[in-house]
């Protein structure tokens, strides 16, 4: 099936699905409705694993039945606390890719969005559980009155990484008003 690139998740999956090897560790840094979740334990096959993050319940809860209809529940350990604690869950070095989409959860509470520190301190433990040859997948939003302190700390962060072990790339859809989403990848060398 042929990704609609004009959509930032789709655009961010087809670059995952590029570098996954299946029977992999992936990580959901931020579950919502698990529509990413539901593509890493697609991806992971049955001998790979996801762990996917979400501090709401109901998260947990859609993604669970989003999962179970695909019949791939057994794949993914669905955890309900903060990714600023990611590395409680994971060891260094042992994910193959890490996928984050920051913001509120559609259809749900928008005062409940991820937020500048701890979006930076979950990318920062995210890159050390990353494997070496491993990647990061961010969705940064902007819009209205949210994401823009968060958007400009991550991409601060980011600029720091020192180039011979991380390839940041950061994308613009060029053409589009209205502070478009912006997609990330990070290559751990
Ligand atoms: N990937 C999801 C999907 O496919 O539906 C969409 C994710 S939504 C844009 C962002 C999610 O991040 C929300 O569900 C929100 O509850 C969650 N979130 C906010 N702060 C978080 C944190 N500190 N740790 C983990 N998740 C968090």
């Amino acid at each position: 099936e042929k990704k609609n690139l004009s959509r930032i998740t789709d655009w961010c999956q087809a670059v995952m699905e590029s570098r996954a090897p299946r029977g992999g560790l992936y990580i959901d840094a931020t579950m919502g409705n698990g529509n990413d979740t539901l593509f890493l334990c697609q991806m992971a096959g049955n001998e790979g694993q996801v762990l996917a993050f979400d501090i709401q319940k109901e998260a947990l809860e859609t993604t669970r039945e989003l999962l179970e209809k695909h019949g791939v529940h057994s794949r993914a350990r669905l955890i309900l606390d903060g990714h600023q604690h990611m590395e409680r869950y994971a060891g260094p070095e042992s994910a193959d890719v890490i996928c984050f989409n920051f913001g509120y959860l559609p259809g749900g509470d928008h005062r409940i969005a991820t937020s500048p520190a701890t979006s930076v301190e979950a990318v920062e433990q995210g890159l050390r559980i990353l494997k070496k040859g491993g990647m990061m997948s961010l969705c940064i939003y902007s819009g209205g009155d949210t994401g823009f302190e968060e958007k400009e700390a991550l991409l601060a962060f980011l600029g720091t990484l020192p180039p011979r072990r991380y390839t940041v790339i950061v994308n613009t859809y060029y053409n589009r008003g209205n502070h478009p989403p912006v997609p990330v990848f990070i290559f751990k060398e």
